[in-house]
């Protein structure tokens, strides 16, 4: 019973996530690697909250997302959504779990349909699942579009009327129509100007709370992840290094790669200002990871056996895991 309360308060349950994609060389086109673009990680979300995924372009956040949300298959490790094992799901029971788990994108304009009228756009899901009556249809896409802050006569104009916020709105409100449990957003503010950017984000927390959602917010941008998680998960070169509450990770980050990150966020007042932690090197390739710990060839804090020994994320205080040689 004590475990059965424990999965409920849980919605979603990633459990060592691999996601390789095989690299391929000579005249016969063999394999000869992987890409390592998500190298075993392991999560929560419990319900109602957000949990923001945060970490330079290319560490394998977006990757992540689309694993967790089945768009993408895994190469190894367990998903359970709401206690039910999704990793190898197929077929129908696929297509019905894309109820419950939707996505926001980056770019609104590449995921919009030009030729679609926002009405049709935001109602297709739901002819899709057969939902609501069709003299009901238009009726319920008037409420979300008005929901989402679109006016009136959007449902009749096409995507490339509006602009980039107004199209993110429409992919918000196409996203919401199904009313899924889960929604997965990746990167939905980075392609906005920064003055419409808080009016989305404002929205997404809004919508969370009257909708009851749970969000995965993926984002390379500490400082717009730190305004919309509850929890925050950083990821460097395919691995999860950093687990925490939003506030601990800020107030006390323990990895030097998310002490290094948020040094880097500018502090408005000039007398908080703290000393920048600029690291060397670049990252290096997910094809050809550093032995050892992940980030020791960047790391201002580097012992010799970080070159060997691969660390694990630890609980180093209450809720707060931690992957690093330093704390174990
Ligand atoms: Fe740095 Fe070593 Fe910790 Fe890795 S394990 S983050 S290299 S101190």
């Amino acid at each position: 019973m004590a475990n059965d309360a424990v999965k409920s308060e849980h919605l979603l349950q990633v459990q060592e996530l691999k996601k390789y994609y095989p690299v391929r060389g000579g005249f016969l086109r063999r394999k000869v690697g992987d890409v390592k673009a998500v190298d075993n990680i392991s999560l929560e979300l419990k319900r109602g909250e957000t949990f923001g995924l945060v970490g330079e372009s290319g560490c394998g956040k977006s990757t992540a997302g689309r694993t967790i949300t089945r768009l993408f298959k895994p190469t190894a490790g367990k998903i359970f959504f709401e206690g039910r094992d999704i990793t190898s799901l197929r077929g129908s029971e696929l297509r019905d779990l894309r109820q419950d788990i939707q996505m926001v994108f980056q770019d609104p304009f590449a995921s919009l349909n030009p030729k679609m009228m926002v009405g049709s756009i935001v109602s297709e899901p739901l002819i899709n699942y057969g939902k609501g009556s069709e003299s009901k249809l238009k009726e319920e896409v008037m409420n979300l579009l008005s929901r989402v802050g679109l006016p009136e006569d959007a449902y009749y104009k096409y995507p490339h009327e509006f602009s980039g916020g107004q199209r993110q709105r429409i992919g918000i409100a196409r996203a919401l129509a199904l009313k899924p449990k889960l929604i997965v957003a990746d990167e939905p503010v980075s392609a906005l100007d920064v003055s419409v950017q808080s009016q989305v984000l404002n929205l997404l927390k809004e919508l969370q709370q009257e909708f009851n959602l749970t969000l995965l917010f993926i984002a390379h941008d500490l400082s717009v992840v730190k305004h919309m998680s509850d929890r925050i998960g950083v990821m460097y070169l395919g691995n999860l290094v950093e687990v925490a509450d939003a506030q601990d990770i800020y107030a006390d980050p323990k990895h030097p790669y998310t002490q290094a990150l948020i040094s880097a966020i500018p502090q408005p007042d000039p007398r908080n200002k703290s000393k920048r932690i600029i690291l060397s090197g670049d990252v290096p390739s997910p094809q050809n990871p550093p032995t050892g710990c992940p980030f020791h060839p960047r790391c201002p804090k580097a012992m010799p056996e970080c070159s060997d020994k691969k660390p694990q994320l630890r609980e180093v205080n209450r809720d707060h895991r931690v992957s690093c040689l330093l704390y174990e």
